[in-house]
């Protein structure tokens, strides 16, 4: 019997491919879907007791996993954790839904603050620990409270300002805590405006976005008084191609998987950028998107 059977859907050597916005990845080699969140303490308590490698994935849309895949435990939290409730103008979300879901279901009550978020494919864990933003909209201006799981595996609640957040990152990022749910305090707000809000963003998305190809969104982290798609676009890099990989004509933020692409074709091309952009403009570009694996 797997160790982790009774806490999880346990899946052995399973490709991750089929799991991320990139579609690239080796496999797991042992892949957890928690049953809940107790469930989800109890799988981390058996990693560090048992001197497990592990790592917590949401939904996939900010990774790029190795060919090789990874050598130990993979918990994903895809459609689980993923429970929206609301309570006035207070939304309580598990760690697993989607911002997509929660900004949803804060339409049907008539709740505006989340528009921003809609189009953003992540989940509530996976944005809120890198604090997701789009079009003038960060997660931090919404998030009221935090519930998160420590190091000495502890629940602690902590307060917007005590998440520290700041541009695609906060403390929890930075003491690698993991996150259960969150609150987030929206508006009582014409739900036909905050729908007509979200079709424009969705709008401008598919007009300036290559979503019609797999890849992580944005590579790069914007750099302090640049565009990172403007310094790739005016190093010549607009439509690069190194095997299946491309950087998009559409977005040269966005570098992406043509078919058939590996996780080392898209480091590479991600390193010919970082040069060729460091070359012409002394300007490092940081990378957005989290490399998983060994390699
Ligand atoms: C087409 C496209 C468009 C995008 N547009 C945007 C955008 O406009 N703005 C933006 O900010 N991002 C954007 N992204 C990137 C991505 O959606 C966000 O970074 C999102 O917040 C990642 O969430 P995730 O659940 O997919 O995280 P994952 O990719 O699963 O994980 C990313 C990181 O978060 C960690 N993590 C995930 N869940 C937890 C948890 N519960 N506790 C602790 N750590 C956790 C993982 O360990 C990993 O290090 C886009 C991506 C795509 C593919």
């Amino acid at each position: 019997m797997n160790i982790f059977e009774n806490y999880a859907t346990v899946l052995e050597n399973e490709n991750l491919d089929k799991y991320t916005s990139f579609k690239i990845g080796g496999p797991a080699k042992t892949l957890l879907f928690p049953k809940d969140e107790a469930s989800l303490i109890k799988i981390i308590e058996i990693c560090k007791l048992e001197n497990l490698k592990y790592i917590i994935l949401g939904n996939c849309t900010n990774v790029l996993v190795s060919d090789e895949g990874y050598d130990g435990v993979v918990i994903l939290l895809k459609n689980v954790l993923d429970n929206i409730s609301i309570n006035g103008n207070v939304v309580s979300a598990g760690a697993g839904a989607t911002l997509r879901d929660v900004a949803n279901k804060a339409l049907d009550k008539s709740l505006g603050g989340l528009e921003f978020a809609h189009g953003i494919p992540g989940s509530v864990g996976g944005g809120v620990i890198m604090n997701a933003g789009a079009y003038d909209g960060e997660l931090k201006d919404v998030v009221k409270s935090v519930r998160l799981l420590n190091n000495d595996l502890e629940i602690i609640e902590l307060t917007n300002e005590e998440m520290n957040f700041s541009y695609r990152t906060s403390i929890a990022q930075e003491e690698h805590y993991i996150i259960l749910s969150a609150t987030f305090n929206l508006e009582s707000a014409d739900p036909v405006l905050v729908k007509e809000k979200m079709d424009d963003l969705w709008n401008r998305r598919v007009t300036k976005q290559p979503l019609e190809y797999p890849s992580a969104g944005s590579t790069f982290r914007r750099p302090t008084g640049y565009f990172a798609g403007k310094l790739i676009d005016d190093s010549g890099l607009r439509g690069f191609t190194h095997g299946n990989v491309a950087v998009s004509e559409k977005h040269c933020g966005f570098v992406i998987n043509k078919g058939g692409a590996t996780a080392k074709e898209v480091k590479e091309t991600i390193e010919t950028i970082q040069k060729i952009v460091k070359d012409n403009y002394g300007v490092e570009l940081r990378r957005e998107v989290k490399y998983v694996g060994d390699n």
